[in-house]
């Protein structure tokens, strides 16, 4: 029997395999496809050379016992798995909930063309493009990264280099594709040498980041990596004290992962991955009740 991309992305990140009961979690979205696993031939394949992926510029080797490196995630000490705690960021005001309409496809197409023409901050002189955001704009799922890295820039889309490939297989394994979900970042730009961004830069970019969660209205919200997790929550908590908790930012339910592009450079923390996601999923499923 053929195996499932959700099998194949456990076995490669080196996670015991074990079937859900209901693979599909996917019930309120406007796709036309129907939901389902993707084909073994879509599926990305790892191998050990993904998993012990060598340093590069764009992704560079984590020194484990740093705090602030991009991507440097410190390993779980205590994650916490109350899915009762909720910490609420002060940074988005919770949203007035309205009914999604035409003229959402006017709002859409204004709010692409500023962050087009956007010369907030210094990195408009750098970037060759802005990357404002892709998906299904009715997604129930929105998953928010940092910024841009050079592939993102170069193609105008988020999450399209190796750590991109890697979130489709995250996205895949709790049952649904890259197109159900919108996946935007904190910033437009990317920053150059792909350096953290700093604080004048996400204040930059604060407003289009609100003004695509109010359009899209989703039902959860994931923070992908400890920088977009840190900046949506003011908070400077590790991200080890951040996963495993259901926080809220404009109303709306948050959880934290690792960022793909440190899972494919730290094969422990793969697992560590399945258990943010297995969280995620069952603060939506909550939802539902
Ligand atoms: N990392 C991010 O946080 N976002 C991207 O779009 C690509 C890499």
């Amino acid at each position: 029997m053929e195996k499932s991309v959700r099998l194949q992305y456990l076995e490669a990140m080196g996670i015991d395999a074990w079937e859900l009961r209901h693979p599909s979690i996917v019930t309120e979205q406007a796709v036309a496809a129907p939901v389902g696993w993707a084909s073994q031939s879509e599926a990305h394949h790892f191998d050990a050379a993904d998993n012990e992926a060598a340093p590069t510029a764009e992704y560079p080797a984590v020194d484990e016992t740093a705090t602030d490196h991009r991507h440097a995630e410190p390993a779980l000490q205590t994650a916490a798995s109350d899915s009762s705690c909720i910490s609420e960021s002060d940074a988005f005001a919770p949203l007035p909930h309205h009914p999604k309409s035409h003229t959402d496809d006017q709002a859409w197409k204004d709010l692409q063309h500023e962050v087009a023409i956007c010369r907030a901050c210094a990195l408009c002189e750098t970037r060759t493009q802005t990357v404002f955001g892709v998906g299904n704009k009715h997604a129930t799922w929105l998953l928010i990264g940092e910024a841009p890295g050079r592939d993102e820039d170069l193609q105008g889309e988020p999450f399209v280099g190796r750590a991109g490939q890697l979130l489709n297989e995250m996205i895949r394994a709790i049952g649904m594709r890259r197109e159900q979900v919108y996946i935007a970042n904190m910033l437009k730009c990317r920053p150059p040498n792909n350096r953290d961004p700093r604080a004048e830069e996400v204040d930059a970019c604060h407003d289009f980041l609100k003004r695509q969660i109010e359009l899209i209205q989703p039902k959860l919200i994931v923070a992908v990596g400890r920088i977009a997790a840190q900046n949506l929550l003011k908070t400077q908590q590790p991200l080890a004290r951040l996963r495993g908790i259901r926080h809220e930012l404009a109303g709306i339910p948050l959880t934290v992962v690792h960022h793909p592009a440190y899972l494919l450079r730290s094969l422990p923390e793969k697992a560590k991955a399945w258990e943010d996601l297995q969280f995620a999923l069952s603060v939506y499923q909550s939802l539902e009740t």
